[in-house]
């Protein structure tokens, strides 16, 4: 997706996959400092260690805990963003769905869920209800809603304008078969997204869609947090089109 992107554009860039082992990543950012990379991602697991690893961090990064993004200043410190919550946004932007005054239930309280409910509130929705297995965890997520966050149970999904699956239930090779959310309380007027970026069409989105409830799959927050990133370290606008087609070639989709 970035080295399509680079290359549509002409930078002389060029976007590597690291495998770092969890304890390593000090080590690994120590490197990216003394070898001048312009930025980076992070993915599992260190998402959260990364936040004290960089040497700034932004205030929505400090929100949720964790940081997706690491942009190398002009001074050479490293600052470390969060662009999962925009990057969601912009996808409901693409469903044309509008968060503000907006029952939201967001199942899962991990990274994923945790950047959206942060971001929900921003955007001005009315409630954000979360609903986890461990309760303690939604707790907290919740509180990222501020005002509007509260801990919920399976049922509220059923009142809900929009309702997220931030786990990992579904994800290709995942077998259980569990859905997240029971898709008998799911039907028109609802916009269910799967945060799953693959498979493109997830068991909860077929179910939901056949209640009559509008869908999204996680492509659209795969590629939007991704475009927003290469934004900061090149100070260039994305080429949106071309990231999600080099996204969809690498999903095989
Ligand atoms: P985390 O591991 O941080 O959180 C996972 C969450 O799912 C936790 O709340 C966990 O509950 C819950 N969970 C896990 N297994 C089960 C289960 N068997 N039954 C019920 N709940 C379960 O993961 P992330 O937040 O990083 O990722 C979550 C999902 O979001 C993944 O599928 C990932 O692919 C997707 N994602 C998509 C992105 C995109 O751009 N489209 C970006 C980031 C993530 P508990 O607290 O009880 O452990």
């Amino acid at each position: 997706m970035h080295n399509a992107a680079f290359a549509e554009l002409g930078l002389d860039w060029v976007y590597l996959a690291f495998e770092v082992a969890a304890g390593e990543l000090e080590a690994a950012f120590a490197g990216v400092r003394a070898l001048g990379v312009g930025g980076l991602s992070v993915t599992i697991p260190h998402k959260t260690a990364a936040l004290a690893a960089v040497d700034e961090a932004t205030g929505r990064a400090r929100a949720v805990g964790a940081v997706n993004t690491v942009v190398r200043l002009e001074d050479g410190q490293l600052l470390g963003d969060n662009t999962d919550g925009a990057g969601f946004l912009a996808s409901l932007a693409d469903e044309g769905f509008d968060p503000a005054g907006r029952v939201c239930a967001v199942v899962g309280a991990g990274g994923a869920a945790r950047a959206v409910v942060h971001a929900l509130a921003g955007a001005g929705a009315s409630e954000v209800v979360v609903v986890n297995r461990t309760p303690a965890r939604a707790d907290a997520a919740a509180a990222l809603a501020r005002g509007v966050g509260r801990t919920g149970v399976a049922a509220d999904a059923g009142r809900a304008d929009l309702v997220v699956n931030a786990t990992p239930l579904g994800l290709a090779g995942g077998g259980s078969g569990e859905l997240a959310v029971d898709p008998g309380l799911l039907g028109p007027g609802q916009l269910v997204v799967d945060l799953i970026p693959n498979p493109a069409v997830t068991p909860l989105m077929r179910a939901a869609r056949e209640r009559g409830a509008r869908v999204a799959g996680g492509l659209g927050m795969l590629v939007h947090q991704g475009a927003l990133a290469f934004e900061l370290w090149t100070g260039r606008p994305a080429p949106i089109g071309v990231m999600r087609a080099a996204a969809i070639r690498a999903l095989g989709q």
